[in-house]
Order: C-alpha cells, then sequence, then structure tokens
C-alpha cells in the first residue's frame, strides 16, 4: 500500500480536480498532492469537444486545462489511466482498479458524471451500435468526428445544449442534420420559451430538421449500425450516425458504496465538505447546498466546478472561502454566445431586451419584479453587468428592462432585501 505524507489524493483530473490540485497548492497545501484520473490524457477541457473541436478548429494541444509543466510546477503528481473503485472511510484508503490502495490524508471527489445511456427498441445494451455516440470525452469526440463526414445523416436524439451544439457543429461541416427531442421545445430543461423558440428557428434556418414532442420509438439495425430511426409521429429517419445527449449521470457509485451520496449526488455545502470530515467533493458530481437559492443543487457546468473546487481548496489550506456564486453557464452555437446567470426556475415571467431577429437580445426572467436570472444572446455586457446584480437580491421597472434606451446598469436596483444574502 502506497501511503500519501501529509496527502491530499484527488479523484478525478477534469475540471474541477485540476483546479483543486493547482488552487491547493498556491494556498499552501505543503504535503503531497496526487491527481488521479482514469483518462490517459493531460486533463482537458470539455466544452470545446461540441464546438471548435469537432469542427476541427481546435487541437488536442489547445484542449489541454494547464500545460503538463503546470502540474510539475505545483508538485501535483498526475496519475493516468487510474480507476478509483472503492473507499473505505475508516482506514482512509481508496482502492483502484487495478488491485492498488492508496492511504490518504484528505480525498478529493471530483468524478463529473458520465452520458445517459440511451435505451429504445432495437438496441442491444451488450452490444451496441457502432455508429451510436454519446459525448463526454475526448475519445467520444474523436469518435464523432471521425464518421461526421458532408454526406452524413447525423440523427442527434435530445434538444439540449450539448445536442444542439452538435448539430451546429455537423451542420458547419455539410452534414444532414435531425434533432428528435421528446419535449414540446428544445432546451425547455434550462431556457425559457422564448429562448428555445429563438434557438430552434436559427437551427432550421441553418437547415437543421428540428423535431419537437417527438420521441424516439425504435431503431433499426444492419450490420451493428443504425440505419433508421424511427420517431414516435411515425416519421422514419434515415442515419448514419446518432448521437444521444439526453443528460448525464453523476460518477458517484463509489461515494454510494461508502455512504457519502444517494442517487442525486454528492451532498456537501459551500465549502465542498462531505459529511465526512476527510473528504471534499467538486464539481458535477455533487449536490451543492447553496446559500443563495437555500436548497439542493446539482450544477453541471465548468464554472461551479472552478468555484467548488476553489472552496474546497481553500478549506483544505485551513483558509475558508465559501462559494455563493451566482450559478452560470454559456453555450456556442453558429455565431452564437448564449449566456446564462442565475435560475430562472419560480420566475411569472420573462421579458425580452433587444430583437431576437437582430440575433443580439437578452431574456429577463422575473418573479414579480425581481429579477431571477438572464438569457445573453451575443450581450457580454448585459450579462456580466446582470450577474454581478443577481449575486443579490435586484428588482426592476419591468417596462424600463425592454426599453433600450435606458442603460441596463441604471436599471438594475439592489432591493433593501439584498441585506439578507438571498435574492
Ligand atoms: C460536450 C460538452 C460540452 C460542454 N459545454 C459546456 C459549456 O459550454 N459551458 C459549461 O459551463 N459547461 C459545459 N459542459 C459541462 C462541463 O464540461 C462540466 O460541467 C465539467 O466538465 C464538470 O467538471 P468535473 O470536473 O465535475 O467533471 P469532468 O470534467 O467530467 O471530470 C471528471 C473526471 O473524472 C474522471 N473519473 C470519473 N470516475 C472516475 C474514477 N472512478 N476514477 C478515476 N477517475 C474518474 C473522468 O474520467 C473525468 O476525467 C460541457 C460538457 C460536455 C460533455
Amino acid at each position: 500500500m502506497e501511503t500519501l505524507g501529509n496527502g491530499l489524493l484527488i479523484v478525478g483530473a477534469g475540471h474541477a480536480g485540476s483546479e483543486l490540485a493547482v488552487a491547493a497548492r498556491q494556498g499552501g497545501w505543503a504535503g503531497r498532492i496526487v491527481l488521479l484520473g482514469d483518462e490517459c490524457v493531460v486533463p482537458y477541457q470539455r466544452p470545446p469537444l461540441s464546438k471548435a473541436y469537432l469542427l476541427g478548429k481546435a487541437d488536442v494541444e489547445a484542449l489541454a486545462l494547464r500545460p503538463a509543466t503546470a502540474y510539475q510546477a505545483a508538485r501535483v503528481e498526475l496519475l493516468q489511466g487510474a480507476r478509483l473503485v472503492a473507499i473505505d472511510r475508516t482506514a482512509r484508503t481508496v482502492t483502484l482498479a487495478d488491485g492498488a490502495t492508496l492511504r490518504y490524508d484528505k480525498l478529493a471527489l471530483c468524478t463529473g458524471g458520465r452520458p445517459r445511456p440511451f435505451v429504445c427498441e432495437g438496441i442491444d445494451a451488450q452490444h451496441p451500435p457502432t455508429n451510436l455516440f454519446y459525448l463526454r470525452t475526448l475519445a467520444d469526440a474523436d469518435g464523432i468526428r471521425a464518421s461526421l463526414s458532408p454526406d452524413a445523416h447525423v440523427v442527434v436524439v435530445g434538444g439540449g445544449y450539448v445536442g444542439l451544439e452538435v448539430a451546429a457543429s455537423a451542420r458547419g461541416l455539410g452534414a444532414r442534420v435531425t434533432v428528435v427531442e421528446a419535449q414540446a421545445r428544445v432546451l425547455a430543461r434550462v431556457a425559457g420559451t422564448e429562448v428555445s423558440r429563438f434557438y430552434e428557428s436559427v437551427h432550421r434556418e441553418a437547415g437543421v430538421e428540428i423535431l419537437t414532442g417527438t420521441g424516439v420509438e425504435r431503431v433499426t439495425c444492419e450490420d451493428g449500425r443504425i440505419v433508421a430511426v424511427h420517431c414516435s409521429n411515425g416519421q422514419r429517419v434515415p442515419a448514419d450516425l446518432v448521437v444521444a445527449g439526453i443528460g448525464m449521470l453523476p460518477n458517484i457509485e463509489a461515494a454510494v458504496a461508502a455512504g457519502l451520496a444517494g442517487e442525486g449526488g454528492i451532498p456537501v455545502d459551500e465549502l465542498a465538505r462531505t459529511a465526512d470530515p476527510d473528504i471534499v467533493a467538486a464539481g458535477d458530481n455533487t449536490l451543492q447546498h447553496h446559500v443563495l437559492y437555500n436548497r439542493e443543487l446539482r450544477l453541471e457546468s465548468v464554472p461551479n466546478a472552478l468555484e467548488q473546487a476553489r472552496a474546497a481548496a481553500s478549506w483544505l489550506c485551513g483558509k475558508p472561502k465559501p462559494n455563493h456564486s451566482v450559478p452560470w453557464f454559456w453555450s456556442d452555437q453558429y455565431d452564437l454566445k448564449l449566456q446564462m446567470a442565475g435560475l430562472s426556475q419560480g420566475h411569472d415571467r420573462c421579458v425580452l431586451r433587444g430583437d431576437p431577429a437582430s440575433r443580439s437580445f437578452c431574456a429577463f426572467y422575473l418573479q414579480g419584479n425581481r429579477l431571477l436570472a438572464i438569457d445573453a444572446i451575443n450581450r457580454p455586457g448585459d450579462f456580466m453587468l446582470t450577474r454581478r446584480a443577481l449575486a443579490q437580491s435586484v428588482v426592476v421597472d419591468v417596462e424600463q428592462l425592454t426599453d433600450e434606451t435606458v442603460p441596463l446598469k441604471e436599471l438594475l436596483v439592489i432591493s433593501a432585501a439584498s441585506t439578507t444574502g438571498k435574492p
């Protein structure tokens, strides 16, 4: 058994793990830091996988979160191709898939998630079709890229961010694209109706066939490949490849077995602490109690992974800085940069500032006159102003919000209620 002297063992070398390792060293962690991950590449950014990388506009080197030398400089030991399978909290050890055991002083679980499997009639889960793809890893993106040609017909199952970004990139490469979405509109889980309709029209103008309110009933396979997707509206869509983007499952099996997590993720507080004082967790695998909203949230975004990782590092280094950041996210499709901040759940109206036809506008989500969230399309300035304001409780004059002659910063008035710290 290997013992890490005063060692911090970080499991999962993605956005959260890489950030935590470097932040812990910068924060003064004096002992060993081992960053262990089951992939065999230097920790890389996932967002470009559905965007620049799929389009061939970024190579593997450009994806690296930081150069390999940055880990050496921070004395972070990278252990690649190593998979955690079990945690013994009493002995403070972890077991790896190859049987090796490591003893830790502090453990950080940053294992992210994996794509939700696409199950339907015609798909043999034991022998999945060779042209059925998911998109989470570099290897997944390479598989899609190798199958994407201008004459290919791509069927994307799921009209969420990943699905729509793949659709935009595939169109950019000249492929024929059909998106099949079971909900009544694309982005139904994350955006308001106006923004969904805007994205549907943008994709249709770009030549993507968007089928909403339509499920996949079955697929037809020949020689281990899907050749057609049969939809609930009776349509048979021929397919050269199928990309399923139907959500994510957190990688929490070892944490569940160790009594640290239930189904939805590993519960953590604002310092990314789990129920075990020696274990923190950060990123897509966590269910965090968010002080701004006073409830449990599982957020799947790079900014969240980074903020939680920094909070975890601050606590491990004895200089606690809780994470109270406003959730935010971005998505790039065609020439459109969508940036969203806040949580729109519970809004009773959505107002637009700017004209969607100009491809530059904001959707503001409100409860009464209290601002909850923003979706900004090609409006980085408005996004930044609003994101900052959302950290407080903001009340707005809704009529003026739609009037572009009134500067936004004059409208974002912090209400007296903000002293409670709750929006
Ligand atoms: C295609 C795509 C596009 C995206 N676009 C955006 C975007 O535009 N904006 C945005 O904010 N977010 C985006 N996201 C989401 C963002 O990438 C995630 O929220 C972020 O990667 C979460 O970081 P993480 O460290 O929690 O998980 P990950 O980055 O997934 O890292 C987890 C790592 O842990 C490893 N691991 C898992 N289990 C084990 C184990 N048992 N042992 C060892 N290692 C293990 C995994 O292999 C992985 O390397 C996108 C995601 C995808 C897939």
